[in-house]
């Protein structure tokens, strides 16, 4: 008998039939002797119907007294579901009950839209799991030191159940989700994509980090500070598949190298356009220039991804750097209001049609040449370079973002990714 997690994301729980399939598929599971924790998403375009709502009656500033009141209203979709599958479960004949994150609790700082699990107390859920109980507890929320909802960033469930599996140091978190596993890149842009059986924690993480929403980037953080043995795999299987082979299915996030995945120099292609990118012209070359920019916008909290500072000519120089969608009003408002005047620059421009491309592989710390193969790859396409970013394992270009889809489909050429069996 083990302790297992599953977590089901929009799609999976996105109609009332749905979710009687993951009743049946949990059932399953917990009829073989298992001991079962369910953490489901909102039903698909719940959250963000809600969101929507809010933004009709919302001023667009974010005060911290409105964020709170979005985490009010977002975590009502997962609240939704767990009730929901609660029913259906006993309705398969499942002693089954749901749990809301306050009432586990799941407690979190109080960053509202982007809260951290701090701790969970899983007492409660392990006394309901030794009376043969199936738990089912809201993916998303959390509560903070004052009762107050938090909920985890988009795509948080993912995080919920993963932080869940450590907690309770579950033997296996299944997530399932709407493709059957993780991609060389995201199938729906390139339907070559092939699904990876194995994928490294580090290769996984640097690909959330990307853009690959398959994951949030947390819930890998969690996978790897915990050692929680992970696993993506699809709901949309026939409910009835024996469970020897649907724990097998999908792709399995390693911990260990193993010698196949030192063959594969680049194992995925990420991308991302929820950045924008601000270049503040004629900044004076002289020592503090970085921290004068990038202070003044840290102290906004707004994270800074990509930067670049050019050589200068005539002791002036220019200064770029991405921010996310979401911040660059307020970046280029600060930039143009602060910081142009106290540094002496000229001027402030920015661009929001940029996206950023990544290829991401362990590989690349034993081979060189990988990066200008993505070089060359973009050049053969016409496609410009803006911004160039490079880490152990993973190199990124800032372009134009009505390339973003010809240049995944010409990295993921370049560096034979497409079709053939499982890797
Ligand atoms: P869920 O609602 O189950 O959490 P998400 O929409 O958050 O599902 O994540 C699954 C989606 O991630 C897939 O439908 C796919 O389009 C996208 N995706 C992006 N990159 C990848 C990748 N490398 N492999 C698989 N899917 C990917
Ligand atoms: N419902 C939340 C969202 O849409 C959390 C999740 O689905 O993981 O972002
Ligand atoms: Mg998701």
């Amino acid at each position: 008998m083990a302790l297992i997690v599953h977590k089901y994301g929009g799609t999976s729980m996105g109609s009332p039939e749905r979710i009687r399939n993951v009743a049946k598929r949990v059932a399953k599971w917990a009829r073989a002797g298992h001991q079962m924790v369910v953490v489901p998403s909102a039903m698909s375009g719940e959250t963000n119907r809600l969101l929507g709502l809010a933004r009709e009656v919302s001023p667009a500033v974010q005060t911290a007294a409105v964020t709170r009141e979005l985490d009010m209203i977002a975590c009502t979709g997962e609240q939704v579901s767990v009730g929901l599958l609660s029913l259906a479960l006993q309705a398969e004949g499942m002693d089954a009950v749901s749990y809301s994150g306050w009432q586990v609790p799941i407690r979190t700082d109080s960053a509202y839209t982007k809260a951290r699990i701090q701790s969970i107390d899983d007492a409660r859920v392990r006394a309901d799991l030794e009376a043969g109980r199936v738990v089912v507890i809201t993916g998303f929320q959390g509560v903070d030191e004052d009762m107050n909802i938090t909920t985890l960033g988009r795509g948080g469930s993912d995080t919920s159940a993963v932080a869940v599996a450590a907690a309770m140091k579950a033997d296996e978190c299944l997530i399932y989700t709407d493709v059957d596993g993780v991609y060389t890149t995201d199938p729906r842009v390139v339907p070559e994509a092939r699904r990876l059986a194995t994928v490294s924690f580090e290769e996984m993480l640097e690909m959330a980090s990307l853009g690959s929403k398959i994951l949030q980037i947390r819930s890998v953080e969690f996978a790897g500070k915990y050692r929680v043995p992970l696993r993506v795999l699809s709901s949309f299987t026939p409910w009835d598949i024996a469970i020897e082979e649907e724990a097998k299915s999908g792709t399995l996030i390693t911990f260990e190298e193993d010698e196949k995945m030192e063959q594969a120099v680049v194992s995925g292609i990420a991308f991302n356009r929820d950045e924008a990118k601000l270049t503040v012209l004629g900044v004076p070359d002289k020592p503090g220039i970085a921290f004068g920019i990038l202070g003044k916008v840290a102290e906004a909290n707004i994270d800074v991804d990509v930067i670049i500072q050019n050589v200068s000519h005539d002791g002036k120089t220019d200064f770029s750097f991405t921010v996310h969608r979401n911040d660059y009003q307020r970046a280029f408002d600060l930039l143009k209001s602060d910081v142009v005047p106290a540094l002496g620059a000229a001027a402030v421009v920015g661009d929001t049609k940029i996206c950023k491309v990544s290829i991401v592989g362990i590989g690349m710390r034993s081979h060189a040449g990988v990066a200008s193969t993505m070089f060359r790859a973009l050049s053969d396409e016409s496609i410009n370079i803006q911004m160039i970013t490079t880490s152990e394992i993973k190199t990124s270009v800032v372009i134009d973002e009505k390339y973003m889809e010809l240049a995944v489909r010409a990295l993921h050429k370049a560096f034979g990714l497409e079709g053939g069996a499982a890797a």
